[in-house]
């Protein structure tokens, strides 16, 4: 499983093709959002800066080196790259936040071929499950596969914590 988390997370909508073209996600151990692929930043800030409660609200679109694809993440409260930035997996992104066309803060985690409506299914890539539950990575503190290894920032109840995550 590759998800925009470190330490858990809920999926509270699944991915429904037309009717709902991503993952809902809420990170419960982190609000951080992290790059899922290696690529570059094509789009990065707000779908309608007039009208701050359309589409995605504040997101963020990379190009994933490998595919080609644009992995999006929407409704972010703040965004940490700018366009042609390169990022690599883990990489902070950005903030979960509930802008653009959303109830409560969440990120909209999808994947499209060439823009809306070519979307693929994000679950089969990413292996979070298509179902309603809470989940984790597997990216835990510690040491290990030094390949794996990430520095991050966890805030958890108001608590920032520091430290080098391993994936088990
Ligand atoms: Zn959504």
């Amino acid at each position: 499983m590759n998800s925009p988390y470190m330490g858990d997370f809920k999926v509270t909508q699944e991915y429904k093709g037309n009717d709902h073209d991503g993952l809902d996600l809420v990170g419960i151990a982190s609000k951080e959002i992290h790059s899922t692929v290696n690529g570059i930043v094509e789009f990065a800030g707000w779908e309608n800066s007039s009208d701050q409660s359309q589409g995605f609200g504040q997101y963020v679109k990379i190009i994933d080196d490998v595919s080609g694809y644009g992995y999006y993440f929407g409704h972010m409260s703040s965004i940490k790259v700018k366009v042609g930035d390169r990022v690599k997996i883990t990489d902070i992104i950005g903030i979960e936040g509930s802008t653009g066309n959303s109830t409560g803060s969440h990120c909209h985690y999808c994947i499209r071929k060439n823009g809306k409506g070519t979307h693929i299914d994000v679950s089969a890539v990413s292996g979070i499950p298509n179902k309603l539950g809470t989940y984790n990575d597997g990216y835990v503190s510690g040491s290990g596969n030094k390949s794996e290894n990430k520095s991050v920032t966890l805030i958890i109840d108001g608590i920032t914590y520091s430290g080098t995550l391993t994936k088990k």
